[in-house]
C-alpha cells in the first residue's frame, strides 16, 4: 500500500528521477518514487541470463563519469564500478581498414588522427589541452546550474579575454562540418568529431552539432567510454541504494495515470491501481513532455499556447533501431584497432556522414547506415561466457519514420554493414534480438517513437526552447509541478543534471524565499504559454 501523503512524488525512476529523489531526500523531504515498469532505472537497465548480460538501452557512460552531479553522489560507495576497454573508441572510415582511434594516451590518439596529415595530431593535442583548461567550469555550466552564471564567469576567466570568450562561443555554435574543416586537414579528425556528433541528432551541417561531437570526443579522451561492470542495471541499482539510504521510498510496477491540481497547484497523484497519494510540496515528472502535458495533467488546464507548441512544434529525436548480438567470438574487424575498442563507430568520412544526416532529415532510410557499436565484453568480461562476445549496435531511422517494416529493413542493412567491415561476422552470430522503436517505447513511455534524448537536441529545442518555449527551467505552469527528465535542459544522456535541476528548483520554491523565487517565473511562464 502506498503512503497517504508525502512531501514529494517523483514519477519515474530513470537516472533523472533517481537523482531528483536523492536530492530531495537528502534535503530531508519525505519522497516517494513511483515507477511504471517492473524494474527501476528507466533507460539504464540490463538483462541477464545464461551467463550473458545485455544493456537494453544506454551502455557507455562518459557523461556519467564526468557529470559533477553524479560524481557528488559517490555512487562507487553503493556498488558502481566502471569498466574500460583497452581503447575507448574507434571510428571506421571505410571498409579497406582505414580508421581513427581514441587511445587512453592523447599522444597515441594524436598519432592515429595525424596518420594522413601529421599536423592533425598536433591540432588534436591543442584541442584537448584547451578542453582540459576549461573542463571544470564548462561541465558545471553545462551540467549543473541554469542559467550558469557562476560557472559561466569562471569559464570566461579561464578563457582569458573577451575576445577568447567570443571565439569560444562561436566555436560552440558551429556546425560539425565547418568545425572539422577549421580544425583538421585530413579525414581522421573530422570523422571522430562527426561520429560523436551523431550520438545526438543535430544535423551535421546545423548549428551546435560541432559542440556535441567535440564534447563527446573530448570526454572519450578524458574519461573514456566505460560501461558499468555487471551491466547497466548495476548503475541504476547503485542510484536506487543511494536513494533508499537517503530515505526515499521506491515502488515499481505502479504507473501514474493522473495528477490532481487545485487552485493552480498540484495536490495529488493517481495511479493505475486506483490509489492516490496527497502531495505536500512537489511532484517531479521524469516523463516525456507529451506524457506529462498530454496524459497526466487534466486536459482542460493546458494553456492553448503550450498545447499548440506540443502539437505543432515539439520534435522527437531520431527513432532508434537496436540489435543485441550474442557472438561466438570477437568481431573480425579489418581495422586492427577496432578489435580492442569498447565502442566502434561504423562508419564513413565526415563528408559521407553529412549526407547520411541529410537523409535522416529528409525521410530516407539510409542505404549505408551509421552504426554505434558497443563491444561490451571488451570492457567487462562478465558480459558473456569465456571466448564469446556480447555486442549491441544501433542506428537511426529518419525523423518521423518509426514503423516496424522500416526498422526491419534498417536492421538488415546494419548487419550487412558490419559484414562489409568485418567479413565473417555473420558466422559468429549465435542469436540476435531486435529492439524496434515500438519495442523501445513500449518498454519505457519516455522513449517516444524510440527517441533516445527526450526530444531533439537541435538548437531550436534547447535552453529556453526546451521542451517548448519557456524559461529554460524545470518549472511548469502548475505550482509545485516540475518536469525533471531529459525533456528539459540539458537534455539526453545519463548525467542526472535534469533531475538535479528539477529538485533544486523545487527545494528553492519551497524555502522561505519561495514565494519570491517562484511567483514571478510561474506568472511569466503562464503568460508565455497562453
Ligand atoms: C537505445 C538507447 C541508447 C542510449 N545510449 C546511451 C548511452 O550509451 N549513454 C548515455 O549517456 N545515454 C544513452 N541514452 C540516453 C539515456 O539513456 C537517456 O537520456 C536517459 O536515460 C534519460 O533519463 P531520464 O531519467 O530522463 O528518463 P528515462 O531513463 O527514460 O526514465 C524515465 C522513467 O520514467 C518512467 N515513467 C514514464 N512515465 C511514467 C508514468 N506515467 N508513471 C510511472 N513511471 C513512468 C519510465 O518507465 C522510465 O523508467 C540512450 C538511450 C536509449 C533509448
Amino acid at each position: 500500500m502506498l503512503p497517504r501523503s508525502v512531501d514529494a512524488v517523483v514519477i519515474g525512476s530513470g537516472p533523472n528521477g533517481l537523482v531528483s529523489a536523492i536530492t530531495l531526500a537528502d534535503a530531508g523531504w519525505d519522497v516517494l518514487v513511483l515507477e511504471a515498469a517492473d524494474t527501476f532505472g528507466g533507460a539504464v537497465r540490463s538483462t541477464e541470463g545464461g551467463g550473458w548480460i545485455s544493456d537494453r538501452f544506454s551502455s557507455n557512460y562518459p557523461l556519467g563519469v564526468a557529470s559533477p552531479v553524479l560524481r557528488a553522489l559517490e555512487l562507487e560507495k553503493f556498488g558502481l564500478k566502471w569498466a574500460h576497454a583497452p581503447l575507448p573508441l574507434v571510428h571506421l572510415l571505410d571498409s579497406d581498414g582505414a580508421a581513427a582511434a581514441i587511445h587512453p594516451d592523447p599522444e597515441d590518439t594524436a598519432k592515429s588522427i595525424g596518420a594522413e596529415h601529421p599536423g592533425d595530431g598536433d591540432a588534436w593535442l591543442r584541442l584537448y589541452q584547451q578542453y582540459v583548461s576549461i573542463r571544470e567550469p564548462l561541465l558545471k555550466a553545462l551540467l549543473t546550474t541554469w542559467p550558469p552564471i557562476g560557472p559561466g564567469v569562471k569559464l570566461a576567466r579561464k578563457l582569458g579575454s573577451a575576445g577568447e570568450l567570443l571565439r569560444f562561443a562561436r566555436f560552440m555554435a558551429m556546425p560539425m562540418h565547418r568545425m572539422g574543416q577549421e580544425l583538421f586537414d585530413g579525414r581522421q579528425g573530422p570523422a571522430i568529431i562527426a561520429g560523436n556528433s551523431l550520438h545526438a541528432d543535430a544535423p551535421l551541417s546545423g548549428a551546435v552539432s560541432g559542440t556535441m561531437g567535440w564534447l563527446l570526443a573530448m570526454l572519450a579522451q578524458d574519461v573514456g567510454f566505460p560501461v558499468v561492470a555487471g551491466g547497466s542495471s548495476a548503475f541504476s541499482g547503485a542510484m536506487v541504494r543511494r536513494a533508499e539510504r537517503a530515505g526515499a521510498l521506491l515502488v515499481s510496477g505502479t504507473p501514474v495515470t493522473g495528477l490532481e491540481v487545485s487552485a493552480g497547484r498540484v495536490t495529488a497523484v493517481h495511479t493505475a491501481s486506483g490509489e492516490s497519494v496527497l502531495v505536500e510540496r512537489a511532484v517531479v515528472a521524469d516523463t516525456s513532455a507529451p506524457v506529462l502535458y498530454g496524459e497526466l495533467l487534466p486536459q482542460v488546464l493546458i494553456p492553448g499556447g503550450l498545447r499548440r507548441d506540443l502539437d505543432d512544434r515539439f520534435e522527437w529525436d531520431y527513432p532508434t533501431v537496436k540489435l543485441n548480438f550474442r557472438l561466438n567470438g570477437p568481431i573480425p574487424w579489418l581495422a586492427p584497432e577496432a578489435r580492442s575498442a569498447g565502442v566502434v563507430h561504423l562508419g564513413g568520412t565526415a563528408d559521407e556522414l553529412v549526407h547520411l544526416s541529410a537523409d535522416l532529415d529528409t525521410g530516407r532510410v539510409p542505404s549505408q547506415p551509421f552504426l554505434l557499436i558497443g563491444q561490451t565484453t571488451k570492457s567487462d568480461l562478465t558480459r558473456s561466457p569465456d571466448g564469446t562476445e556480447a555486442v549491441w549496435a544501433y542506428a537511426h531511422l529518419p525523423r518521423g519514420v518509426a514503423d516496424d517494416a522500416s526498422a526491419e529493413k534498417l536492421a538488415g542493412r546494419m548487419e550487412r554493414a558490419i559484414e562489409r567491415f568485418a567479413p565473417g561476422f555473420g558466422d559468429l552470430v549465435i542469436d540476435r534480438d531486435l529492439q524496434r522503436p515500438s519495442t523501445l517505447e513500449s518498454g519505457n513511455a519516455a522513449l517516444g517513437l524510440g527517441a533516445v534524448g527526450g526530444g531533439t537536441m537541435q538548437l531550436h529545442q534547447q535552453l529556453i526552447f526546451r521542451p517548448t518555449i519557456g524559461l529554460g527551467s524545470a518549472r511548469t505552469f502548475v505550482e509545485g509541478l516540475y518536469l525533471g527528465s531529459s525533456a528539459i535542459h540539458p537534455g539526453g544522456g545519463v548525467h542526472g543534471a535534469c533531475g538535479h535541476l528539477a529538485a533544486r528548483t523545487a527545494l528553492r520554491d519551497a524555502s522561505l524565499l519561495g514565494p519570491l523565487t517562484r511567483k514571478l517565473p510561474t506568472a511569466t511562464l503562464r503568460h508565455l504559454q497562453r
